[in-house]
């Protein structure tokens, strides 16, 4: 190893691909360096941000030779923040990217017919930008003044936000004009340093539907100084803010959400609108991130998964029901389970919302209600799942090819654990498709919908 090579040693290099997390791959005196922000066929000035045993991390100094496929990155804070490894790179790009990453990740892990599942090309949003419907920001005070924004990459350093390209105008007006309330009614802001203050994140949710908006205050216990004055002016400032929630999270932490909430003002739910069906999402259930792919994306996985009426069908990892209520009316009957107690009570108000008598909703985790509801004797027809980024529960899998349900459909979040679930799922289901969409624009994350077919 090199020993000169140090924080801040800067070189040429040469970038040949990029890995799936949108970094920028090159070889220094044969040692691979991933370079944040950098992209193939490019030559840049690196500049090491940190040295491993095996490899070292970088991040762009100077670009020497440009990719024909990068731009001037719309965001004047790209490089700043984290989570927008794409922002210089062509939309058109950043989406033959996704499918790569998919490919990359076959390719990895090697499940039976890898070499020829059918990869679709990625679709992508028309306007690639402002599609969040959630800010979680972080509160500091910076030179006096109460700022909301996002942590600069690998620290807690916090970079002021008012605008950003990810988020929708509306969760970054209601940010912005709650640090303006705190800010005048000099409510203590939390500093991880002292470890002091009452307010260390705001939650912002969006209803794109109704334009309702669901704020969550997480806070280092739950005293809450000037409380009366602080919700006497988001009702007055704010009269979109419909839930204003307390989140209880108390000391230095890098987990943003703590156990206890209480409900502060207004009512604990936010309604949003999907494929024609009303959804109520409590402040603690999960709805998807980018509501104008989220139809799309919801109508792959109803087409992929071509339910025939009369056929039962389970829908894991079910958050507030949105998949399958939209898919109840042409059903025999519909299970879906999930571990947030508040999402579960929420998909069986959604049921009640829409009139939907023949779903069931149930708390727990995929892995141990699946086995248990086919101990009871119940064979679904279909299966949807849609894990989180730590994909399926080997006991799920067992469980499912236990019984092969003809159809079955997987939306991943995360193409790696994807590929490994494939290895054993591959065993008895054909890859008919690999339809990648593009769930958040400008960073390296990927979304993809298999369809499955039993051999
Ligand atoms: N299909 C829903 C939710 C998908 S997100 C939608 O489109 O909105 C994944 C969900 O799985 C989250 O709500 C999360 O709380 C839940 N979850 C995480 N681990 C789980 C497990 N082991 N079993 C069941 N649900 C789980």
């Amino acid at each position: 190893m090199d020993s000169n090579v140090t924080i801040g040693t800067r070189f040429p290099l040469t970038i040949k691909r990029m890995d799936i997390n949108g970094a920028g791959i090159g070889y220094y005196k044969r040692k691979i360096t991933f370079v944040t922000g950098a992209f193939p066929q490019e030559v840049v000035i690196a500049q090491v941000t940190a040295v491993h045993d095996r490899y070292l991390e970088a991040k762009v100094h100077r670009v020497k030779t440009a990719s024909p496929d990068r731009i001037k990155p719309i965001d004047p804070e790209y490089g700043k923040v984290g989570g927008v490894e794409l922002g210089a790179l062509k939309y058109s790009a950043q989406l033959a990217f996704k499918r790569d990453v998919v490919s990359q990740s076959l390719a990895k892990f090697k499940p039976a017919g890898w070499q020829h599942y059918e990869l679709r090309p990625t679709i992508g949003m028309d306007q690639p930008i402002h599609y969040r419907n959630k800010a979680q920001f972080p509160v500091r005070l910076l030179d006096g003044h109460v700022k909301a924004g996002l942590y600069a990459p690998n620290s807690h350093e916090l970079i002021p936000l008012t605008d950003f390209i990810t988020q929708r105008p509306l969760t970054m007006k209601v940010v912005n004009q709650l640090c303006h309330i705190i800010e005048t009614l000099q409510i203590p802001v939390y500093s991880e340093k002292r470890n002091r203050g009452a307010i260390k994140t705001l939650v912002v949710r969006e209803s794109v539907a109704t334009g309702e908006v669901q704020l969550t205050l997480v806070t280092n216990g739950f005293d809450l100084p000037k409380k009366a004055e602080l919700l006497a002016a988001i009702a007055k400032d704010l009269p979109m803010v419909v839930t204003v929630m307390q989140n209880n999270n108390p000391g230095r932490t890098s987990i943003v959400w703590g156990k206890e909430s209480q409900l502060l003002a207004g009512q604990p739910y936010i309604t949003e609108r999907l494929l024609g069906r009303d959804f109520l999402i409590s402040p603690q259930a999960f709805l998807q991130l980018n509501p104008d792919q989220t139809q799309t994306l919801y109508q792959l996985a109803i087409d992929a998964l071509d339910l025939a009426p009369n056929e039962t069908l389970i829908d894991a990892y079910s958050g507030v029901g949105t998949l399958g209520l939209s898919l109840a009316h042409v059903a025999k009957e519909v299970r879906g389970m999930e571990i947030i107690p508040e999402a579960v009570a929420d998909a069986q108000a959604n049921a009640k919302l829409n009139g939907i008598t023949n779903a069931h909703y149930e708390v727990g985790t995929a892995e141990r209600v699946f086995p248990q509801w086919l101990k009871q004797g119940f064979r679904p027809d279909a299966v949807i799942v849609d894990p989180p980024r730590s994909g399926l529960d080997s006991d799920f899998i067992k469980a499912l090819l236990s019984v092969k349900p003809a159809k079955f459909v997987y939306i991943s979040c995360n193409p790696s654990t994807l590929a490994r679930d494939l290895v054993a799922l591959a065993q008895t289901y054909n890859v008919e498709y690999i339809q990648s969409i593009d769930m958040f624009p400008q960073t390296a994350r990927c979304e993809a919908v298999v369809k499955f077919t039993r051999k």
